[in-house]
């Protein structure tokens, strides 16, 4: 059980920490990343033969290279098939979490490869909720009910229930009926589901309806967005949160801020025109798992310098999914380049007729495209043609597929790659 006070603790420190300048936040930053990184070299076995103390002094790892080390990079000397196995158990007999060495082991759902195994300890899962509650929560002096539609259910709603805040968590693998009838009743004033789930509650949406939504737990395309908000008469904010950890969260302006309160963010630069980068992070404060110089997956699009809400946490246009995701063509001049899914998603949606799509490029470059409504199939299949022509890229076979099977709980993705 996790401890209330932590929570409050770490949820006071949270709103009270502010800093005046870029500067004043680097130098946060710094202070934390010399204790983390101390720590590190002494207490993972993985680190022992990190020479120095600076961030550049340890390996940049992708999921499958800290899994690979993950007996090596948790303080409870628990290995893999271990952890595997008790998170396995747990799943099969219902239960979100299970417990080893006095630690929780959580699994990512992963879209992708291997399943990520995550450890944290009580006191990580009350600063977490705390820092949690700090960025998501309008106002602490009104009572809150918040209705979280997730996968699966996480320490929050377990630390804090009571009180002038009462959580419900809703199962995302539940029928749409059953997750409107349970919000309908439990009337919350803080909504957090995967865009889909906002979606689909736009068109009937509950009242009196929440007075914030947030979109967690999958890409929100522009799109799905306005349709959101027109339904709510609400804007809807983004929490950017991931096993590994909480990312990100939209300000009162509607700009998503990265939390650099909590993780330190390093840019892998992966398109120079846009500044497109794929996110290298460091955990400010975890430490049961190192969580140092861990590239996530995801591309992120760089938003404005300034945000009016006077935050100095970096600005981020867009979550654009996984980069693994991002189809690549042949150059009529040669050469590999990327198409990124907001130009394919922008030219597919202005195509008449075309209401929804998926995309998937093949191992051997070919496309396969689902349109909704079926009859929009060649109009669909134009606006591709004509997009990869003007952007001087040589046209791949491109064939018609069958809708893909989405269950509930499966991430949305509308371009994929398969190889
Ligand atoms: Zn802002």
């Amino acid at each position: 059980m996790v401890d209330r006070w932590r929570v409050l603790a770490a949820l006071l420190a949270t709103r009270w920490r502010r800093f005046g300048s870029r500067e004043a936040l680097q130098r946060y930053q710094e202070r934390r990343l010399r204790t983390i990184l101390t720590r590190a070299r002494r207490t993972f076995p993985a680190y022992a033969q990190v020479q120095g103390t600076a961030l550049t002094d340890f390996p940049i790892l992708d999921k499958e290279g800290w899994l690979s080390r993950f007996d090596g990079l948790n303080d409870r000397g628990l290995s893999l098939e271990q952890c595997l196995a008790a998170a396995g158990a747990a799943e099969a007999s219902g239960r979100f979490d299970a417990t080893l060495a006095g630690v929780s082991v959580g699994l990512s759902s992963g879209t992708s490869g291997r399943r990520g195994v995550f450890l944290t300890s009580p006191q990580e899962q009350a600063r977490w909720a705390g820092a949690m509650l700090a960025k998501t929560l309008p106002s602490l002096r009104e009572p809150v009910r918040v209705a979280l539609v997730l996968r699966s259910g996480g320490p929050l709603y377990e630390a804090v229930g009571g009180g002038r805040i009462t959580f419900t968590h809703i199962d995302l693998a539940l029928p749409a009926e059953t997750i409107n009838e349970r919000l309908l009743a439990f009337a919350p004033t803080v909504l957090a589901a995967p865009p889909q789930v906002l979606d689909d509650l736009a068109r009937h949406p509950i009242r009196p309806g929440p007075t914030v939504i947030y979109s967690v737990a999958d890409v929100l395309d522009d799109d799905v967005a306005a349709r959101i908000e027109r339904g709510f008469g609400l804007t809807v904010g983004q929490v950017y949160q991931a096993t590994e950890g909480f990312l990100g969260i939209t300000c009162a302006h509607g700009t998503l801020h990265l939390n650099e309160d909590l993780v330190h963010v390093e840019r892998e630069l992966i398109d120079a025109g846009t500044g497109r980068f794929v996110p290298v992070i460091t955990d400010l404060y975890r430490s049961t798992q190192a969580i140092i110089r861990y590239r996530l997956g995801d591309v992120l699009v760089p938003g404005p310098d300034e945000c009016p809400c006077g935050s100095v946490f970096a600005t981020i246009a867009r979550i654009e999914g996984r980069a693994e995701d991002v189809p690549h063509f042949t150059s009529r001049s040669g050469g590999d380049r990327p198409l990124f899914t907001d130009v394919i998603r922008a030219a597919l949606l202005a195509a008449p007729g075309v209401q929804d799509f998926r995309l998937v490029q093949r191992g051997d470059g070919s496309l396969r495209l689902a349109v909704r409504p079926p009859q929009a199939q060649a109009s669909a299949h134009l606006a591709l043609h004509r997009l990869l022509e003007s952007r001087a890229l040589v046209v791949p076979e491109i064939g018609g597929m069958p809708w893909p099977v989405e269950a509930a709980t499966d991430k949305r993705r509308r371009v994929r790659r398969v190889v």
